[in-house]
């Protein structure tokens, strides 16, 4: 992604996710096991816009254990880390599972997440995943790019 693709993504995120108050602390993830009390640990009082990348980085793989809300909630701060270069890319690579669902089970939990998400952060994600697939560097990831499409443009269900 060039610094113009990645800017102009930058800004329609500031513009598609409002900044409101964070989710309650039992609202952030559903239960209490280690990792769960973990990310609610970490999450607690943190506004979006606050979260560093530091913190979202330490928390990559976590995006399934919040609630849908908490995970509407952050999406834009997984977003914004995940446009900072690292030799890993790893948070995009753990964005695009959470919208590329294959199997049904999972396409039932993150159709629940996908189903909060207003039609302009909808239209966002399926920006991404083009730039994503416009993008030769992150070509390990174009098949799940491409299905993350699919499935955000409700032609799956
Ligand atoms: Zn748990």
């Amino acid at each position: 992604m060039n610094e113009e693709t990645i800017a102009s993504l930058k800004q329609r995120t500031l513009e598609a996710f409002p900044q409101v108050p964070p989710p309650n602390f039992e609202e952030i993830t559903f239960h209490g096991c280690e990792e769960c009390d973990g990310v609610r640990n970490d999450f607690k009082d943190v506004a979006w816009w606050m979260a560093s990348d530091k913190l979202v980085y330490a928390n990559f793989g976590q995006l399934p254990l919040f609630t849908p809300k908490a995970y509407h909630y952050y999406l834009p701060a997984y977003i914004f880390c995940s446009f900072v270069q690292r030799d890993h890319d790893t948070v995009i690579e753990y964005l695009i599972y959470s919208w590329s669902p294959s199997s049904d089970s999972s396409k039932a939990f993150w159709a629940q997440r996908r189903a909060i998400l207003t039609d302009e952060q909808k239209e966002l994600v399926r920006d991404i995943l083009r730039a994503v697939i416009e993008d030769e560097s992150l070509v390990y990831h174009h098949k799940d790019a491409e299905r993350g499409l699919r499935f955000y443009s409700g032609k799956e269900a």
